[in-house]
């Protein structure tokens, strides 16, 4: 076989770097820094290298003093003798030119701790991220939009419009943006609110205004100067005339001046009837998807990571067996993988396998409901749950060990079998539908954060 000169082709910014860590240890701290260690090679031919300095002098102190000692480790490194050509030029530039992707790679030397400080202000979960979102079918074009916004907000997909039912990660997602904008460019604005909270700042803010002060500008600077508007559950600004025409400016105002506006909804904008035509059609005008039902194996993955991120002692097995039986949302299949490991670590000595995660899912996991619920299987359901009877419930008295029942037995009524609220308002003694839309929407966020109430409700459908 014929040899070929296999002239090993060096790598400039490798060799200077190899350099430099030698004269690091070579010189003092203070020279090293001062003098060398703003310094970048741009040309390396066979006989020369050419190293840019950030000003003349320290290119006339290196010159002076340490040009043999970097020809020495240059010759020990390359095993060549090379000429030292030095210049001056800007040296910050060169190195901004050797970062292979731009901005998503230019990592700021913001510390974890200040980046944090600054999502929590955006408003945003700071362990909702990209790194612990898992793609599947499911959600596979709303997970890769996602990540290229989180990349280059404002540029490609704006608006971004994600839709899908409940507990099946839109949430997360937008948060996950957010988050990724900040850590990557800290000095980037972004805001995470839900379409609730928006309404009701601009409510404050117009209640401000009409007592003398000047809150409603302070409230549009705050939505109009950002880079990133993230936007959740915005289906609330249905029937809100004032949010609306205040949502439609702030907008349009981004838009414009090309920044990124991220909406999450529980359906598509055709979906809408009491929002204006104008707004849904904006929704329209830029990126949409969806997240669809997950499959079982998008199920396994997402708890398989859950636990290994918590270090868990569960088997794959019982995750298997979980992520089978509950197919509704992700939010559910979580709630059971919690709900089996608290039944085992509440009894010592349990071992935690199938037997066990069916004994605690129980009716969930082996029977099929074939007639629709009635409100009166809920309202049984609710009542032997709460040990409290029919008639309590839809009874005057509000203590408090009445009034939870009731608005959990308005929530699951409506939730589960989309029943108007007025009738669920004269199921439930003749109350009035705001009534009903206070106790479901009460539940609906509370059920957010409280762990407890997940389980109860289970617990409950269990029963019926
Ligand atoms: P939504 O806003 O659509 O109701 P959430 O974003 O609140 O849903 O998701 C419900 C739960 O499921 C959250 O705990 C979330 O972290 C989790 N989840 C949903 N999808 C995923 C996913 N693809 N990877 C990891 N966790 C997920
Ligand atoms: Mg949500």
């Amino acid at each position: 076989m014929q040899k070929t000169a296999t002239k090993k082709i060096l790598d400039v910014k490798k060799v200077w770097k190899a350099v430099l860590a030698e004269m690091e240890v070579q010189l003092s701290e203070t020279n090293y820094k001062t003098w060398l260690s703003r310094t970048v090679a741009k040309g390396l031919t066979d006989k020369e290298i050419t190293i840019v300095f950030q000003n003349p002098h320290a290119l006339a102190t290196t010159d002076k003093l340490f040009k043999p000692m970097i020809k020495n480790s240059l010759k020990k490194i390359t095993k060549n003798d090379y000429n030292l050509i030095f210049k001056v030029g800007n040296v910050k530039e060169e190195q901004e030119k050797d970062k292979p992707f731009g901005p998503l790679f230019d990592k700021k030397k913001t510390s974890k701790f200040t980046i944090e400080k600054l999502q929590r202000k955006s408003g945003l979960n700071v362990n909702y991220k990209l790194e612990n979102y898992i793609s599947g079918s499911a959600n596979q074009l709303a997970f890769a939009i996602a990540t290229s916004i989180a990349r280059e907000p404002g540029s490609k997909y704006n608006p971004f419009f994600l839709y899908s039912g409940v507990g099946l990660g839109k949430t997360h997602l937008i948060h996950a943006i957010g988050n990724k904008v900040v850590e990557e460019n800290p000095e980037k604005k972004v805001i995470y609110v839900t379409g609730e909270n928006f309404t009701n700042e601009l409510i404050e803010s117009i209640r401000g205004k009409n007592k003398g002060g000047r809150s409603t500008d302070t409230f549009r600077k705050k939505y109009r100067q950002v880079d990133v508007l993230i936007i959740d559950d915005i289906q609330f600004i249905a029937k809100k005339d004032a949010t609306q025409e205040e949502f439609f400016h702030t907008f349009n105002e981004l838009y414009m001046n090309q920044k990124q506006i991220i909406i999450a909804s529980d359906r598509p904008p055709e979906a809408f009837k009491d929002i204006e035509e104008r707004i849904t059609s904006r929704f329209k005008s830029g990126m949409l998807a969806d997240i669809q039902t997950p499959d079982y194996e998008l199920r396994t993955a997402i708890l398989r990571s859950k636990r290994d991120d918590n270090n868990e002692n569960v088997p794959n097995e019982v995750i298997d067996f979980i992520a089978e039986h509950v197919a509704t949302n992700i939010r559910e299949v979580e709630g059971a993988y919690l709900q089996v490991l608290a039944y085992v670590q509440s009894k010592k000595g349990r071992v935690l396998n199938i037997e066990t995660a069916k004994e605690v899912l129980g009716n969930i996991v082996n029977e099929k409901r074939d007639r629709p619920l009635s409100l009166t299987t809920i309202l049984k359901a609710v009542c032997k749950y709460y040990s409290t009877t029919q008639i309590d419930i839809k009874g005057r008295r509000r203590t408090k060990e009445l009034v939870l029942p009731r608005q959990v037995a308005m929530y699951l009524m409506y939730d589960l079998t989309q029943t108007p609220y007025t009738s669920i308002g004269e199921f439930l003694g003749g109350r009035d539908h705001t009534t009903v839309m206070h106790g479901f929407d009460k539940i609906r966020k509370e059920v957010e954060t409280s762990m407890n109430l997940r389980k109860d409700l289970m617990n409950i459908k269990q029963a019926m």
